[in-house]
């Protein structure tokens, strides 16, 4: 009201005020045609400001540094204020749309937008990955039609749907299992949001397995021990020589029990620790010198041993740690040796690496099995390793103390012709030379038969 008072009574009063004055001034007739005058002037100057207006709102320009007087100033003003809000406004929700994309992009769970026809109107790029598609092609493909999978439609078929369901299957040559769950996003749109399970699926088949071979590890002293303390409380007499024999298998069962809990305890140890090995200096040419010593006195004689060592070198690690692992590689080539047959320790420097390599004459490995000699309680021939005491985890300990010593694991081994498994240490965790020890070069190449 206000503004109408202002803006439209103003000017009607001025116009009447002027025309008045020309009337009183020249006469009626003069007053009356310039009462015409102004009128036709405000007309114009209206029609103008439409047509600018209608240019403006059609063709989304006006005439630069135009300047619209009284009430149009605040008409175009308002406009102007409007179609800056309304940039603002589309700025933001671009913003917005753009934050919603990277924040879709790194998710780690996929998340597929579908249709009340199972037709794909969004996807982010894990869903792509996890179902082997991409949204530029497949954007509004039907979801079942790209996975065929008949309990996969039914699932997306029943309502309401159920809490999950895993799908299993093979995408661009590796297997994947999919945990999905449907979310309804309104009348028309579901959400259908999955997670990759494979690693926790593996790892738990893992734990199942490790549960399985510990017990069946264990179960076999234990039944022959447990039989045994039977017979000696059935109180039957027992001849010496068999009393003593029971009561010697009895001690090895117990034994080999022992030997299994304190390798689980050791690996249990390795794998729990995250932080790399200390860099404490080992001195080779001893640890080498107590391997040999270690390997004559299981081999009890039947085998030729050699040690080649002629270095000053330290390695940077945890002695024990490196005791155990190395002690591993000896104490497998004796037991895989048969009698007769010829083994050799070396330590050797490639290529500023260290290697410690232990080479057997014994029976080898079949190329099949080199993948997987340092699974836990992987062996090539169980009951050959059982007879010879051992619990098939020596192997996932080397590999667990080479880890923790940034170093490899290297085997090289031909049935019937004999292996070498070497430990390759980095020459970052090789130590400078230990003159102390110097004296074994004197006297480099030991050898035993
Ligand atoms: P185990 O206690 O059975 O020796 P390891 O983990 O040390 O367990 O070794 C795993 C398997 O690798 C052994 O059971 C054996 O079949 C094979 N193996 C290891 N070292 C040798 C070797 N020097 N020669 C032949 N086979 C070997």
């Amino acid at each position: 009201m206000k503004q109408f008072l202002k803006y439209v009574l103003g000017a009607l009063l001025a116009t009447l005020i002027f025309s008045t004055l020309i009337s009183l001034a020249f006469g009626w007739i003069w007053g009356i045609a310039s009462l015409a005058l102004f009128m036709a002037a405000a007309a114009a100057r209206d029609s103008w400001q439409l047509l600018t207006l209608n240019r403006w709102l059609t063709r989304h320009q006006a005439s630069a540094g135009y300047q619209p007087g009284g009430i149009w100033s605040q008409v175009f003003g308002r406009l102007h204020g409007l179609e800056k809000h309304a940039e603002q406004t589309q700025q933001k929700l671009r913003d917005a749309l753009e934050r919603f994309q990277h924040a879709g992009a790194a998710l780690p769970n996929g998340v597929i937008v579908i249709d009340r026809s199972d037709r794909i109107l969004w996807c982010n790029p894990s869903a792509e990955r996890h179902f082997g598609i991409a949204l530029k092609q497949d954007r509004g493909q039907s979801l079942t039609y790209l996975i065929r999978h008949a309990d996969f439609a039914d699932y997306l078929q029943s309502q309401p749907s159920p809490s999950s369901f895993i799908l299993r299957r093979r995408v661009r040559g590796t297997d994947l299992s999919l945990s999905l769950e449907v979310v309804p996003l309104s009348e028309d749109e579901r959400m259908l949001v999955t997670h990759d399970i494979t690693q926790m699926e593996r790892d738990e088949q893992v734990r199942r397995d490790f549960v399985a071979n510990v017990s069946h590890e264990l179960r076999t002293p234990l039944t022959v021990v447990g039989g045994y303390i039977e017979t000696l409380l059935d109180g039957d007499s027992l001849d010496v020589p068999t009393h003593q024999r029971v009561l010697s298998t009895m001690r090895s069962q117990t034994q080999r029990m022992q030997n299994l809990v304190e390798e689980l305890l050791s690996l249990s140890r390795l794998e729990s620790q995250h932080a790399p090995a200390p860099d404490l200096p080992v001195p080779v040419a001893p640890l080498m010198q107590q391997l040999f010593q270690m390997a004559r006195h299981l081999s009890e004689g039947q085998h030729d041993i050699e040690c080649l060592c002629d270095s000053t070198d330290s390695i940077l690690g945890s002695e024990s740690e490196l005791l155990s692992a190395f002690s591993n590689l000896v104490t497998n080539a004796v037991r895989y040796t048969p009698p007769g047959g010829k083994i050799i320790l070396q330590w050797r420097r490639e290529r500023g690496d260290g290697v410690f390599a232990v080479q057997d004459s014994g029976i080898g490995i079949a190329a099949e099995h080199l993948p997987r000699l340092t699974e836990r309680f992987y062996r090539v021939d169980r009951a050959r390793s059982r007879e010879t005491g051992g619990t098939g985890l020596g192997l996932a300990i080397v590999k667990q103390v080479a880890m923790h010593h940034d170093s490899k694991l290297e085997i090289a081994s031909e049935p019937g012709k004999g292996s070498t498994f070497a430990f390759r240490v980095p020459s970052g965790r090789i130590g400078p030379g230990h003159p102390a020890h110097a004296t074994e070069k004197e006297n480099p190449h030991l050898s035993e038969s």
